[in-house]
Parts: structure tokens; sequence; C-alpha cells
């Protein structure tokens, strides 16, 4: 019997990058000290400011909605939101799940429909795009999505006068995003990385309290805990994302590696604080179609709407 590294109890799970065996209380123990830890390191959150947290129903966002909410048991306002991106059989399905859970935390929560916001749903989106130029251009269907996503999530927290806006992005997504930014040559999505976003102007701070939280202990964290997640299904576009390639290759790389994912994001932070002075240096100016701030004469929500309504 392997034994917890911490005490007698036979070990639950193995941490490669330690290396360390832990039984199921001290790995909750360690769990989330280390997303207390995160949150006070990287000043995610102050007393009294008022959180958004974007929940999709899946692992990651309904475990960064617990914490939030046992972390800031008051005096901070917590408010969850979710996107229905109108993809039947796949979506209604998770927003059941975290509908339960923001009964059973007894948070306040509002569900913006795509259709509704922004004229499309994302089945409407693919099936568009499939028409127009068949695979080829179906595979940017994710890009669609994740654009659109961001901006309502955005408004709403401009809406709503939040603070912050929490997602739950894990030390697997910032690294692949990471990896993914390097062999695609795109600084400016590179430079916006980081557990905290700089915000302003219309926009609001986003924050990733487990952002130094493997993937896979998230999972272990919701079965020890009991939590109930949305994982039966995949989204039906979800084989179109660039993502599951770099998935795939920075998983095998972590095989060998255990640390690999903690350097990647350790890089990016070394380097960032002179990314973020060239990114305050630069010229912000406001959409010329929606008036919301934007890195160009048109943000990229009002470029890609506009692709899906023109193009023939
Ligand atoms: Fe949207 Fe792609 Fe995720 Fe599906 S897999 S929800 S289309 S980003
Ligand atoms: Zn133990």
């Amino acid at each position: 019997m392997q034994k917890c590294d911490r005490c007698q109890k036979q070990a639950k799970i193995f941490l490669p990058y330690g290396p360390l065996w832990l039984c199921e209380s001290h790995f909750l123990e360690f769990f989330e000290k280390r997303v207390r830890k995160t949150i006070n390191r990287y000043k995610l959150v102050k007393p009294g400011e008022k959180i958004a947290v974007g929940v999709s129903g899946g692992k990651d966002s309904i475990t960064a909605l617990h914490l939030l909410k046992k972390i800031f048991p008051k005096g901070t306002e917590i408010v969850g939101v979710c996107i229905d991106e109108g993809i039947k059989g796949y979506r209604d399905k998770a927003l059941k799940v975290a509908k339960g859970h923001f009964e059973e935390l007894e948070v306040d929560y509002t569900v913006l429909k795509m259709k509704k916001e922004l004229g499309f749903s994302m089945t409407e989106i693919a099936k568009r795009l499939h028409e127009r130029k068949g695979e080829q251009e179906t595979q940017g269907t994710c890009s669609y999505c994740g654009v659109f996503r961001r901006k309502m999530l955005n408004d709403f927290a401009v809406g709503e006068k939040c603070d912050k806006l929490a997602t739950g992005h894990n030390l697997d997504d910032e690294a692949q995003t990471i990896l993914m930014n390097v062999l695609q040559n795109d600084f400016e999505k590179f430079s916006r990385l980081g557990p905290i976003t700089t915000g302003g102007k219309g926009f609001v701070k986003r924050i990733k309290p487990l952002y130094e939280t493997p993937e896979k202990e998230i999972i272990a964290f919701t079965q020890f805990q009991g939590l109930k997640v949305y994982s039966a299904e995949c989204c039906p576009f979800s084989w179109q994302a660039k993502r599951n390639a770099f998935r795939k290759a920075l998983d095998e790389i972590a095989e060998k590696y255990p640390n690999a994912k903690h350097s990647a994001i350790s890089f990016q932070q070394k380097i960032s604080p002179f990314l973020e002075k060239r990114e305050s240096q630069e010229a912000m100016e406001y959409c010329r179609a929606c008036g919301m701030p934007s890195s160009g004469i048109e943000c990229a929500a009002c470029t890609q709407l506009k692709k899906l309504i023109n193009k023939k």
C-alpha cells in the first residue's frame, strides 16, 4: 500500500511534479491551499469586490464557483453567469447542472442566450460555415464561439458593475494557450495571458483562480468532493478545436517532463512585465460598430459577426 506523504493513510493520488503521494483529505487541503495562494499571490480578489463567475457546468467552472464561495463567504458578492450557445443536447444539459450548484450555494445567476444577444446560435453558425466552404471553413467554429462568448461575458460584467470576471481556466488550459500562441506567432494574444488581465476602458478584469491547478487534479477534486459536474458529452463541434492538437502534444511532453506545464506559465510570467509595458503604450480605440473598446477600429466580435452576415 502506498502511503500518503503527510500521514499514515492510504494515498489516493500521485502528483508527479512533486513528486507527492496524498490521501484524500490531505489532497483536498493541498488543493484548496493552492487556490488560496494563487488568489493572494496575484491579488485576484480584493475585499468588497463584486465578482461574476462564468459557469459552463463543467468541472473547472463548478470548482472555481465552489471555492470562491468558500474562500469569500461574505463581504464579496459573487454572481453567476452562463452562456447558452444554443448547442442542443450539450449546453442545455450542462446548464441544468450549473443551475443546481447556483441554487445549492444560493448564488444569483443569469443565463445569456447567444441567439438573443448576437442573432446567431452556435448551431446556426456551424451550419452556415459548413454550407459556405465545407469542412475547411467549419474548422473555425470554435474561434467564433470563443470571441462571442468573451464579448457576452464582458458586456454582462460591465452592465452588472462587476469588478472582476472569474473563469475556470486551469493550468493545462493556460499552458496549451501559451504553446498555441507561440507556435502560431500570435504575440498579441500571448501578451494578454496570465492569471489576471489588465482590464480598463470598458474591459472588466478577468481572473483565473485555477491558473496553477492541473486539470487532472480538478477531476479528482470534484470526485472526492462529490460535486456533480457535466462531463457526459463533449460539444459536437469540439473535434474542430485547434487546441486538441496542442493538448495532446503538451500531455505527451508532460508525461516525460512533469514540470513542463508549470514551466510554461513561469516563462510567460517572467516576460509579462515587459509585455504589460508594451500593452499600456498601445492606444486603445473604440469599435466603430458597437462602441466597445477595441485594439483596432472594429472589435473582434463585430468583425466575426460581419463575416457571418455578409459573406455568401
Ligand atoms: Fe464553442 Fe468550440 Fe467549445 Fe463547442 S467546443 S462550446 S463550439 S468553443
Ligand atoms: Zn494524508
